[in-house]
Order: C-alpha cells, then structure tokens, then sequence
C-alpha cells in the first residue's frame, strides 16, 4: 500500500486536496481517495459496465473485454505507473475505475449517435457524462446527490471539455478556461486508458479474426515483440504466441511511460501539485519514439479494427437503436420508467432530452436492445 510517508511531495493528497463538494466526517480505517474507490466500485453505473461494449458488444462472445474488465485493466496499469512513481494509487486507481462511467450502450457508436441526436440541446459527450454520474445522478446517499467525490478525483474523471462546459461547471472545469493541467494521478489514468485499449483490442481483434498476424507484424510496437518471442520460441501456438507479444508491449510502453516520466518531473523542477498544474503541458508521458509507436498502433486499430467491415455492421444497427430510442422517449417521456419519466414531465427542450439522454446513456446493450424490441415490435 501507498502510505502518506513514501508518496512525493508533488502527488496530490489529502493534505493539499480541494476536497468534497459536501463536506463529510473523516473516514476511520481508510483514507479519503480510498473511500472515493470504494463508492465507485458501489455504485450501480459501474456494475453497468459489465454490460456495455468496449469494441464487441457483449452477445458477440464471452471472452470479449467489456467496459468493465476495460477499466480493471486501465486501473491495473494506473495503479502500477502511479505506485512507481510516488504518487496517489488508491487516486489513481478511483479515476481509472470512473473514466468510463458515462458511457452509452454499444461503444462509440452509441455515443456518437446519442451525441447527434443532442446536438440542438448541448450534445452528448460520455466523459462529461462519466462526471455527471458521479455528481449528479447516482441516487444512493441521504445527504447528497451524486457520490460526493473528491476535487481531484472528479477533476481527473473530466478529461476533456469545451469551454462553454467548463465555465458551467465550476470549480471542475477552471483548468480548461485557464489552462492548466491536471495532477500527475490524472495523467496516469488518463494514458493508462490508452494503453490498456490498445493493447486488449490487439487481443480482442485477433481472437475475432479480424486482425491477423501479418498486419499486426507491420506496427513496430508488435513486431520488435514478435522477433524476440519467435526467437526464443519458434514453435510457440499463436493464442500463447499473441499472449507473450501483448504482455511485453505493455511491458515495454509502462517502463517507458514510467521512466521518461520520472525524467520530466525532475527536468521540470516540480515540488508541489502546484507546479504540476502550472507546467506547460502533461508531464505524464512515453518518450518521443515510443510515444510514435504508440499512436501508430492506435491509427492501426482505428482502420482495421474499429473500422473493420464486420463491426461497422454493429454499428449501424446500434445508431438505429440509440436514434429511435431517442425519438420515442422524446416524443412520450411517459415510456420511460417512472424517475426518468416524473423528472422529464415537468421539463422541456434542453433539459427534458437530458433527461432522455441519461437515461439511454445508461443502458447496457441487451437492456437497450429489450427496450428497442418493445418499442418496435
Ligand atoms: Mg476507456
């Protein structure tokens, strides 16, 4: 465990934190941001994820990631990166299991969809909704709406946000006004994310079969991996083969990230959170060539995998879902249940489709296609 004595002075804690929304009696047996993970891990828009795609919708196949293992890994990375470096994992590890709260059923499709069909009334942005989860709409606790975060925490959920957004939410979103950056626990998490996809869709894509291991050998990251595996054993079966590739990928992009990191912080002179949030850019980051290898292996999945023929399939069927889920629920609020429907009823424009746009933004996918089915006959 990650005790106050051996974290940097630079990390965020309890001692510089901005603190809780609500203010709140100290925990006994555990600290503040342990206490934010645990809330999380409570809440019922995380049991969701285990039901939301990550790039397969879930009926596709049991091995699949979904958004919840997605966040376990994500979490698993920040965690590693954050406890390496001195900083805040029990902070690190709340952001990293939050980051995908707010996400749509269907993936990015579904967000994309939900975000057209917003687009008169403020449009749909899941990070921002991840935020709005946490601070709004799980109804749990007697004394507060919400979750009743951490500064830090809900600051490190909200990773990117337009400037209208961010002078109408406050204290959150004073970093995208002026410019500053988030603490390091944030950039963890926020690259972590990356990481974790990048690699798990390498694993997803190919045991679908829509990635093969030639194409894969043209990204540097995956062929460097692929020589000295094949090396040291050539008669390795491609499950065990891909299985060794991948962890040594992350292996390789963690210990850069880790090592160029720690590079920065002392190059940049930091000794408060402070400082962090005055540098000029992310301190949290691969050094140069990793960091092209990286993106390289992103725009790769973008065009083979996420925009492979088969899934693109899935995910005209989901716009459909998600657009006339939304024209139905619009048209007559009273076809949705009962908290949604009672809120919805005394509202109009804006605030009424958000009330729409929560509630399909929280369906999981086979909840969304049940309520579709129904409606569609
Ligand atoms: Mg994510």
């Amino acid at each position: 465990m990650t005790t106050v004595d051996s974290m940097k002075s630079y990390a965020a804690s309890e001692a510089n934190s901005r603190g809780r929304r609500v203010e709140e009696p100290r925990p006994a047996h555990r600290g503040e941001y342990q206490r934010d993970r645990d809330r999380i891990i409570h809440s019922t828009a995380f049991r969701r994820l285990m039901y939301k795609t990550q790039v397969f919708v879930n009926h596709e196949g049991d091995l699949y990631r979904t958004r919840l293992t997605h966040s376990l890994e994500v979490s698993q990375i920040g965690r590693s990166v954050a406890v390496a470096l001195g900083l805040n994992e029990p902070l690190t590890e709340s952001i990293c299991l939050a980051h995908d709260l707010g996400h749509t059923p269907f993936g990015h499709a579904g967000q994309d969809t939900l975000n057209a069909c917003m687009r008169d009334f403020g449009g749909f942005e899941h990070n921002l909704q991840s935020l709005r989860v946490v601070d709004e709409l799980e109804a749990k606790y007697a004394d507060f709406p919400g979750l009743n975060l951490m500064f830090e925490t809900r600051e490190g959920i909200l990773k990117h946000c337009s400037s209208r957004n961010a002078r109408r939410l406050g204290d959150v979103g004073e970093r995208f006004l002026e410019r500053t950056q988030p603490g390091l626990e944030a950039q963890i998490a926020n690259i972590a994310d990356a990481i974790a996809y990048n690699n798990h869709d390498v694993d997803d894509g190919f045991r679908a079969g829509l990635l093969t291991l030639e194409q894969l050998r043209e990204q540097p990251l995956f062929e460097q991996q692929y020589a000295r595996v094949r090396g040291k054993y050539p008669d390795l079966e491609d499950r065990r083969l891909i299985f060794e590739i991948i962890r040594r990928m992350i292996g390789t992009v963690v210990t850069d990230l880790i090592e160029e990191t720690d590079r920065r912080i002392q190059a940049a002179g930091v000794t408060a959170i402070d400082d962090v949030r005055a540098a000029g850019e992310p301190l949290v980051n691969m050094s140069p060539p990793v960091y092209e290898q990286h993106l390289s292996l992103k725009r790769f999945l973008n065009k083979h995998l996420y925009g492979h023929e088969q899934k693109l399939e899935m995910t005209r069927r989901a716009q459909a879902i998600v657009a006339d889920l939304f024209k139905a629920y619009s048209q007559d609020v009273a076809l949705m249940p009962p908290e949604f429907a009672n809120r919805a009823a005394s509202l109009d424009g804006a605030p009424r489709a958000r009330v729409v746009a929560d509630y399909i933004a929280g369906m999981t996918d086979r909840y969304a296609i049940a309520a579709h089915e129904r409606l569609t006959g």
